[in-house]
């Protein structure tokens, strides 16, 4: 049975969050239409991490097939230190995760975790309606003058009606401020460089082929900073994140240009294998390397008003500190469609209110856990980190007290 054959959905957002949720709605027989402001849908060059969370869910959305064809799997994590490497951490992936959690920990191009998504939604076969995609779109204002039919205004004047609209349109979300929630978001006092370099040049150099020899993925902890990477499209690519303080609110975009050459300079004194890393970004030049800074907000209760409702981070953005944003974004999909598929359209508020009380609470902890680690990750060399390192050697070694 579907009840909610009945019933009209409009996402404003057309990212992963949004994406994931047209889908799951889809499944549940929900006529769904996702308004996309870029002219066209897609997403920025750099990798993505699912962990068993977001990968089970992506695969009880039938995706095996076609997140097989584009995954990449990391064998394990590996956490070193900054001056000499040491590890300091590794937790197993791979076949663990697996048997452990019954799902895959997998690294993608975001482009084709976020093609497939958008390709399940349009097919033409496959249970319950195709999303229709409007691209263009650009959602300005609300007319809730009707409240069992919010409406969708685009720039253009175009109105969108439906029996329930979702707001999945990212940190500066519009809804959530027609929603009338305060301006909450917090500066992190960081920013963050991503670079894509091609696997080839890692492969041909002995000082970096290390990294195509055993798929990791790798969080480098040092006073103030910390780097990420691992390898996407099965080696194709390395995926950076290098995350520094930064003094000046650089401005937040997603493909700001910006030098490599800054981000080389950024780790001076570091093991020999981060620069000798950080030059291949250089040599790759810099269109191959994006900055922006970061923001986030602290658990906010502003989720839900009648038949409009928030996921992803327009309503929990957090620091990418655990790789979790994403993930949060899809888990927020997957139960607004559970609780939007049972009910008829007399139910739809109390099925928002059931998603919110599902999700808020948990979303808003791994906000805190990714704030948190702000904090954790970037001890100067001192006893805190000693503290911090002989606990991650601890789990590492399997010590216990
Ligand atoms: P978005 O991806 O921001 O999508 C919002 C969409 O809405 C956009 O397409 C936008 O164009 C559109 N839009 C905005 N306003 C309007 C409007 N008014 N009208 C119409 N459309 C509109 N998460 C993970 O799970 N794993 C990771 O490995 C990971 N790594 C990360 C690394 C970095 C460096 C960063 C910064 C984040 C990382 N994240 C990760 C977090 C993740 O990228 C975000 O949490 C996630 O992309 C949020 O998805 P979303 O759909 O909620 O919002």
């Amino acid at each position: 049975m579907a009840p909610s054959q009945s019933f009209e959905a409009t996402i404003v957002g057309g990212g992963l969050g949004g994406l994931t949720a047209a889908l799951a709605l889809r499944q549940r027989g929900v006529r769904v239409t996702v308004l996309e402001q870029a002219a066209r849908l897609g997403e920025v060059g750099a990798g993505i991490q699912t962990a068993p969370n977001a990968s089970r869910l992506l695969l009880g959305l039938g995706l095996r097939r076609q997140l097989e064809a584009i995954h990449t799997e990391p064998l394990d994590q590996v956490r070193r230190r900054w001056k000499d490497g040491s590890v300091v951490g590794l937790t197993p992936l791979g076949e663990h995760c697996k048997q452990t959690y019954n799902a895959p920990y997998w690294h993608y191009h975001r482009a084709d975790l976020h093609r497939v998504i958008m390709e399940a939604c349009t097919a033409a076969a496959g249970p319950g309606p195709a999303v229709r995609l409007r691209t263009n779109s650009r959602v300005t204002e609300l007319d809730r003058g009707d409240p069992s039919r919010p409406v969708a205004i685009t720039a253009d004047g175009e109105r969108y009606a439906a029996d329930v609209l979702v707001g999945a349109d990212g940190i500066r979300s519009r809804v959530r401020d027609l929603m009338g929630a305060e301006d909450t978001l917090e500066f992190s006092g960081e920013m963050c460089y991503r670079a894509l370099i091609p696997g080839d040049a890692i492969a041909a150099d002995p000082a970096t082929r290390w990294l195509v020899d055993r798929f990791q993925s790798t969080i480098w902890y040092g006073p103030d900073r910390h780097l990420v990477h691992y390898m996407i499209r099965g080696g194709q690519w390395l995926n950076i994140v290098a995350i520094v303080p930064c003094t000046d609110e650089v401005a937040e975009n997603w493909t700001a240009p910006s030098s490599a050459a800054e981000l080389a300079a950024a780790f001076p004194g570091w093991d020999d294998r981060v620069p000798a890393m950080l030059s291949k970004a250089a040599a790759a030049g810099d269109d191959a390397v994006s900055c922006f800074a970061l923001y986030y907000r602290r658990p906010d209760p502003v989720w839900q008003d009648g038949r409009v409702v928030l996921l992803g981070d327009a309503c929990h953005a957090m620091l990418p500190y655990q790789a979790q944003g994403a993930s949060q974004a899809m888990e927020d999909g997957a139960v607004l469609a559970e609780e939007l598929g049972t009910v008829t359209p007399d139910g739809i508020e109390q099925g928002l209110r059931r998603y919110v009380d599902r999700r808020a609470k948990h979303a808003g902890m791994v906000q805190d856990a990714s704030l948190r680690n702000k904090t954790f990750y970037h001890y100067p060399d001192g006893p805190e980190q000693e503290e911090r390192d002989r606990l991650l050697r601890r789990g590492f070694s399997g010590e216990s007290d």
